[in-house]
């Protein structure tokens, strides 16, 4: 089947040839199939506005080479008609600022799109009304944009945006200005249009936990798309984007600051952005040796009104105790590599034994002989840096009779990024990070 978008060596200029010229998009090819859950994610400035605005057919002046297929059809050989058809019933945008007219009921804001259709003003209202009813605003339906919360008036751009029934729904930063709560009911009815209805969800942002329900992620810098991911789960998402993020949005941190980011967006998943900032403060202060590990202990089941974390003691503890791993097994890793630089051929095996009981600590299925040996195998020759972390994963997932471990992908992946945590940031990136 043709891809519902497919862009084709796209590039974009404003401004061309004055002095504030910007290229905005540079070479851009991607696709995008029907029904997917798809994310651009990137910097403020990278152009992901822009790309929106191209994929829907609103800047087809400004490209300047490259080719705009919808439903693998040249948008450029579109009629003006259908153009206009494309852009008033093919897609529905939700919009950060809402984009409400200020001066006419919430009803009419959603009603308005249908105008467009030649429908009459009765349908077009009793229409809206079902619209309202489904994102629950109905009980406001005669009052003004103004006069309801900005979650609401969120939900109203949402209903306008469905209006004409739209198989494809793009928001740009639709979560930008809500609190936490209304920004997970956004993101509850994204995934609903396009789980239950079938709808292709086109979702932009730059904050990473935003992008729990796509499946498909681009992420750009400078108006390029640098990578595309497919993650298959929510978890994988949140630790790719999470990394890929600290990394590439973050270049003068260095690798401690880094971990911190990376591991507190990771054992604080679902709570408050307080909490992990704190948490992250105090672990960056453990991770550089700063701080004691009683005291580190301490402080994270402390009250978080008396300075500290506020964990509950079982997660305090269980917190700590992984840290406390993490630490051990880093300077495990630096005696390691100061060992292979001095003779390449050392054997590594009480190192490497240590560094698999580590790995398998919260494994609870039973690991054979046979399985013990090929893991210490794998370990060194990870250490070696003669497989990726990928191949690493790949491994542990293989059959027993592939020269495999047997796991499941699941825990393959959680064993091959728990190693990456402790061999240092950069270039070393467990496959479920890297994006
Ligand atoms: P994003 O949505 O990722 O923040 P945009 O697509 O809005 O990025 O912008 C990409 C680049 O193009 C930025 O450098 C921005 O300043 C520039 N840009 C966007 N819109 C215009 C415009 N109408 N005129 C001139 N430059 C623009
Ligand atoms: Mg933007």
């Amino acid at each position: 089947m043709e891809p519902i978008i497919k862009l084709q060596g796209i590039n974009l200029y404003y401004d061309r040839g004055r002095p504030t010229e910007v290229w905005a998009l540079k070479d851009v090819d991607l696709e995008i199939n029907k029904g997917e859950y798809c994310a651009f994610f990137g910097p403020s400035g990278c152009g992901k506005t822009t790309i929106l605005y191209v994929l829907s057919g609103m800047e087809s002046e400004r490209v300047s080479s490259g080719q705009v297929l919808i439903n693998g059809r040249d948008i450029a050989k579109f009629t003006k008609r259908e153009l206009a058809v494309f852009r008033q019933i093919g897609v529905g945008i939700v919009f950060q600022q809402f984009n409400l007219i200020p001066s006419i009921s919430v009803l009419d804001n959603v009603a308005l799109p249908m105008a467009f259709l030649g429908i009459s003003l009765e349908r077009r209202r009793a229409e809206a009304q079902k619209l309202l009813e489904r994102l629950n605003i109905a009980p406001y339906a005669l009052r003004l944009p103004a006069e309801l919360s900005g979650g609401q008036q969120q939900r109203v751009g949402i209903a306008r945006a469905l209006a004409n029934n739209p198989p494809i729904i793009i928001c740009d930063e639709p979560l930008g200005n809500l609190d936490s709560e209304n920004a997970n009911k956004v993101l509850e009815f994204m995934r609903e249009l396009n789980v239950k209805d079938g709808r292709t969800v086109i979702m932009v942002t730059h904050e990473a936990w935003s992008l729990r329900d796509a499946r498909k992620i681009f992420y750009m810098k400078d108006g390029k798309i640098l990578r595309v991911e497919e993650p298959k789960e929510r978890g994988d998402v949140v630790q790719a984007v999470s990394k890929l993020m600290n990394q590439q949005l973050n270049p003068d941190m260095d690798e401690p600051q880094i971990m911190a980011k990376t591991l507190s967006n990771m054992l604080l998943r679902g709570y408050s952005v307080d909490e992990v900032k704190r948490f992250e403060f105090f672990l960056l202060q453990r991770l550089t040796d700063h701080t004691e590990g009683d005291v580190f202990r301490e402080v994270l089941d402390r009250p978080y009104r008396s300075g500290g974390v506020g964990l509950w003691k079982g997660k305090a503890a269980k917190i700590a105790f992984l840290v406390e791993g993490i630490m051990e097994q880093r300077h495990t890793v630096e005696d390691i590599y100061t060992m292979l630089e001095k003779n390449p051929e050392s054997p590594l095996i009480e190192e490497v034994q240590r560094m698999r009981k580590w790995l398998l600590e919260e494994y609870t299925g039973k690991v054979d002989e046979q399985q013990q040996l090929r893991l210490d195998e794998l370990i060194a020759e990870r250490l070696r840096n003669i497989i990726t972390p990928k191949n690493f994963a790949q491994v542990l997932n293989l059959s027993k009779k592939q020269f495999g471990l047997g796991l499941s992908m699941r825990t393959a992946n959680r064993i091959a990024e728990k190693f990456e945590s402790i061999l240092g940031g950069g270039e070393n990136v467990s496959p479920a990070m890297k994006l």
